[in-house]
């Protein structure tokens, strides 16, 4: 009774083959992007990467999983004095504070983050020559600087912009690498001579026509305008069918992580997605004879209620239906490489 994820391997593969180059490092994180990071570092290594991102200290890939030619490892997350550090030769630390610096343990391979218009972690610029800056590029193995920009809004222009300006403090104090996110990948050499870029949605989601995602029909009955159903026996607004069909909150069917929605659009697309409304209501994920459906009640833990009305033939049981989620918040039972 899955909910899976189909992958046109040999289409998802020639993107992946096409987008990376060496400047590129995967970003392997939280869910894997639908495909669990499992399966991305093995791609990841596929097509060539010697080092991948994660996001945590905890989504490092344990070291015996694969005994030779180790890659190395960035954690994205920037490095803690309260966290839990696999101590490993391949991990590269990312340390956004100048106390950070201080503490981390001397010879630690590590990336300094700059702080950039995201706000999110970073050592301002004005900061970039402070003593405890120099003092520290003494103790550590400086592998780089870290600088991650915002998306979308604003333009990749101004992006490019401050990304020219910071990476000439930065390299004005210690030359070294450059380790940006979410610059266009064309745009790297603008920044300078040494640039790499950490990229996840553009390369493993970059080509959605190379995925498609089912779920299995698991039940049908046919009902009348007005009986009650499921958990809180709402009545069905007409004659038809009730379906279930996998796929629920545990997989993530019908939650959604709160969207930036800024215009009518943006929300009618969220709500597509299956966000719920507050009124009763809501409109499916799911798809049946090229229509959304919509709930019948909300989604269960594994399983989600639809109804279906008369006027539409219903499937029948073990068929499959299509279903627009999000890849990075959804749990597939299994990925199907096609
Ligand atoms: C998650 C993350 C990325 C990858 O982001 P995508 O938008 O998925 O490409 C890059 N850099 C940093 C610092 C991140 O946290």
């Amino acid at each position: 009774m899955p909910l899976v994820l189909h992958v046109d391997s040999d289409r998802w593969r020639d993107h992946l083959r096409s987008t990376w180059n060496p400047d590129i490092v995967p970003v392997a994180k939280g869910n894997g992007y639908g495909f669990g990071n499992h399966r991305l570092f093995a791609e990841a290594r596929a097509f060539g990467a010697r080092t991948i991102a994660v996001g945590t200290y905890f989504e490092v890939p344990a070291t015996d999983s694969h005994s030779s030619g180790r890659e190395d490892v960035v954690v994205l997350s920037p490095w803690r004095p309260f966290l839990e550090v696999p101590q490993s030769k391949n991990v590269i630390h990312t340390v956004s504070r100048l106390a950070d610096l201080v503490s981390i343990p001397a010879g630690s391979r590590v990336l300094i983050e700059v702080m950039t218009s995201m706000r999110r972690h970073g050592i301002g610029a004005r900061e970039l020559r402070h003593t405890m800056l120099l003092n520290a590029l003494d103790r550590i193995r400086f592998e780089g600087w870290s600088l991650h920009f915002p998306m979308g809004a604003g333009g990749t222009s101004a992006n490019l912009r401050e990304a020219q300006q910071l990476a000439k403090a930065a390299l004005d104090v210690r030359k070294g690498t450059l380790w940006v996110s979410h610059v266009p990948a064309q745009k790297l050499a603008d920044i300078g001579p040494d640039v790499k870029l950490r990229m996840g949605t553009g390369l493993w989601l970059g080509d959605r026509g190379a995925l498609s995602v089912r779920a299995t029909v698991l039940d049908v009955h046919s009902v009348r305008r007005g009986e009650r159903v499921g958990y809180r026996q709402r009545r069905v607004s007409g004659d038809g069918h009730i379906l279930i069909v996998s796929g629920g909150t545990a997989h993530g069917v019908g939650l959604e992580a709160p969207t930036a929605a800024a215009s009518v659009r943006q929300r009618a697309i969220a709500m597509a997605k299956g966000s719920l409304d507050a009124a009763g209501m809501a409109l499916s994920p799911f798809t049946i004879e090229g229509k959304q459906r919509w709930f019948a009640e909300p989604p269960h833990m594994q399983a989600s209620m639809l109804f279906l009305p008369s006027s539409v033939a219903p499937p029948a049981v073990g068929d499959e239906v299509d279903l627009d989620v999000r890849y990075t918040t959804t749990t597939f039972d299994k990925v199907s490489m096609d």
